[in-house]
């Protein structure tokens, strides 16, 4: 992690208190989200006059910094004449911004590309592009010289001529070179109206906290955690992918801060509390030097369970669980192995097709396979394929928008008409499985027959890698996940299919209590307790058990320390969590007996209210390791 080392931290919000230098900091002592109750407590301080706002706290972790608000506000210049004898300055003018342009684009590309590699940073190939345009330079000389207006009114009204056709064209790859358009136009106005340009991810040159309506989770993918100490957005809420990467890239974040958002100015000084979701304006000393001590906790927490690194996660009475990390990269595989777990329960895909000019080519996409399934090996890698859709699009592929796109267009569903993106998919893993110990999972899979029209593609596959004498193992497993309450009604009949289930509690919890995932206006009701969730969850581990297989969850309910012994206790083998999380979740295991998991999931099963389940899980953790919930008493 490229913040500064916990120690500095700490000095530094000691420092502070004792009217030291003030330096931007981040500490993310533990980064995932919980129940609010998992968190460490601070005392609620806005009675001391700071300014505290709340939002969601979806990534742990303290930061102090600089706000940063992100603009997207464009800039639209108001025609204006020139004289004939203002002709050759205006030119002048024009040629100079595009130079500044140019050099402020390869500025971005090379930050780009010190922070995140080359595929990324060529995103701004088609920038420089668009700057380079003969036509379009032409054009707009032609506009200054005819109508006799300012190069800024010029250019504009060229630029948004070219975009307006090419967004028409009925091609993916012109549309979005539309949008290239937009966004190099307002760059080069921004130069000529001497005005600061709608500010991006990408303009970001010292380390701040970001403050946006919202962040996708393609921006959130490209975050740089040497820049973004930390973020805050107006919508959004726990289990959203942007929240997911954010835990994963371990940038503490507060999410649904809704109306409040507009208090924060670019400029001003916050702290930012990713565990309890409080965002404090110009912090004083004192509370500064109360966050230094909570994090001095939490980090000596951390340090202590280094001890259990190599131990296996096992019940005090000796029921051993599998317990696996999410990833999102196949860079991701460092993580996994400094986190002390057993190999990859979920590898999402899509983040290998996102924020790309182009497809990842089967060669592409064998590489990052091989690459976490040979570093794992023997330790399992479930491999999920592609999940596109809901909250993930392809900057570059023209989908249309939907009502309701996580109900719509996604995962299975897409891949099964897509055949050729799926198929190359499929090879892809097939040809990496014969380097480990790799298995298959199926996301979003609604009934039977979209997990046999997978496996038919899937049997193409093989038989035209056999044809080609390429090697892949006989005989990979194959898996779903549970993720729509149709799959868990009919797991008895999809548990003959196949040899694992993995739980996505993520999208089960939304599309069980019909609340959306992304919508901070209802994330109280996102309630992973509610006995039907609880009920879902114990049907589809019998349905496996009754057909001799396992069922694990990979939704983020499984790194929530208060829900552990009551997924254990349903009967849950397998758990898989942000590698961060790998920790926590082993020690609790480490700490409880499986006979209390299992009485907590029979009060559980019997009980009407998800607030009193939720209470009696707390219980049972908070005994097991009272140091997790620990409170700051300031
Ligand atoms: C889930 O839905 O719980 C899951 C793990 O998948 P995702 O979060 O990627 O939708
Ligand atoms: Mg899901």
């Amino acid at each position: 992690m490229a913040q500064f080392s916990l120690k500095t931290n700490l000095n530094q919000a000691a420092e502070d208190a004792n009217g030291g230098a003030s330096e931007p900091f981040s500490v993310n002592a533990f980064p995932e989200f919980g129940a609010s109750i998992t968190l460490p407590r601070v005392l609620d301080r806005r009675k001391t006059g700071e300014k505290m706002l709340q939002g969601i706290p979806v990534s742990q972790g303290v930061s102090r910094s600089q706000v940063v608000v992100l603009d997207r506000t464009r800039i639209d210049p108001a025609k204006s004449g020139i004289l004939e004898s203002e002709l050759a300055g205006e030119e002048d003018r024009l040629q100079a911004s595009l130079a500044e342009t140019r050099r402020q684009i390869l500025a971005m590309q090379e930050r780009l590309r010190e922070a995140m590699g080359t595929e990324e940073a060529q995103i701004f190939e088609a920038h420089l592009l668009v700057l380079e345009d003969p036509m379009l330079l032409k054009e707009v000389s032609q506009f200054i010289r005819e109508n006799l207006v300012t190069a800024e009114f010029a250019f504009h009204e060229a630029s948004e001529k070219y975009a307006e056709a090419l967004g028409k064209v009925d091609d993916a790859y012109l549309s979005e070179r539309a949008a290239d358009i937009r966004d190099v136009t307002q760059r080069v106005l921004a130069n000529l109206m001497s005005q600061p340009p709608c500010t991006g991810l990408a303009d970001l040159t010292e380390p701040c906290i970001v403050v946006a309506h919202d962040l996708t989770p393609s921006d959130t993918a490209m975050l740089d955690p040497t820049k973004v100490l930390g973020f805050i957005t107006e919508v959004g809420s726990r289990t959203s992918h942007t929240a997911i990467l954010a835990r994963s890239l371990r940038i503490p974040a507060v999410l649904g801060l809704g109306e409040a958002i507009s208090e924060l100015h670019t400029g001003q000084s916050v702290l930012l509390d990713g565990f309890n979701g409080f965002v404090v304006i110009d912090p004083s000393k004192q509370m500064l030097f109360e966050y230094g001590q909570l994090v001095e906790r939490q980090t000596s927490i951390e340090e202590s369970l280094e001890v259990i690194h190599d131990d296996a996660a096992e019940t005090r009475d000796g029921h051993r669980i599998i317990l696996s990390s999410n990833i999102e990269r196949a860079a991701d595989v460092e993580s996994v192995l400094q986190s002390g777990a057993t190999g990859v329960g979920l590898f999402r895909t899509e983040f290998l097709f996102i924020n790309r000019r182009d497809l990842p080519n089967e060669e592409e996409q064998f590489a990052a396979y091989r690459h976490v399934t040979e570093s794992l090996a023997p330790d399992p890698v479930i491999i999920r394929t592609l999940d596109l859709g809901g909250d993930k699009l392809l900057s570059h592929v023209n989908v249309a928008a939907e009502m309701n796109p996580f109900l719509g267009w996604r995962a299975i569903r897409l891949c099964l008409e897509e055949k050729d993106l799926f198929r190359t998919q499929l090879r892809a893993i097939l040809r990496a499985s014969a380097y480990g110990n790799l298995k298959i999972m199926y996301p979003m899979v609604s009934g039977v027959e979209e997990l046999e029209a997978a496996n038919v593609l899937l049997d193409e596959c093989r038989e035209q890698l056999r044809a080609e004498d390429v090697a892949f193992a006989d005989a990979v497993e194959i898996g779903v996940m549970i993720e729509t309450p149709s799959a868990a009604m009919i797991a008895d009949s999809l548990a003959k299919r196949v040899q694992f289930f993995s739980i996505g509690t993520n999208d089960l919890i939304q599309y069980t209590l019909a609340v959306d995932r992304l919508n901070e206006k209802i994330a109280h009701l996102y309630e992973p307790t509610h006995p039907g969730i609880l009920r879902l969850i114990k049907a589809t581990v019998d349905a496996g058990q009754a057909h001799g297989i396992w069922t694990g969850v990979c939704g983020e309910m499984a790194g929530d320390v208060a829900a552990v012994p009551l997924l254990l206790g349903l009967g849950v083998t397998e758990l898989s969590v942000t590698p961060s999380m790998v920790p926590r979740v082993k020690m609790l295991i480490r700490s409880i007996e499986m006979s209390q998991a299992r009485e907590l999931a029979e009060f559980a099963l019997d009980s009407d209210s998800p607030k009193e389940i939720l209470a009696r899980a707390e219980a049972l953790a908070k005994a097991a390791v009272p140091s997790f919930f620990e409170e700051l008493t300031g």
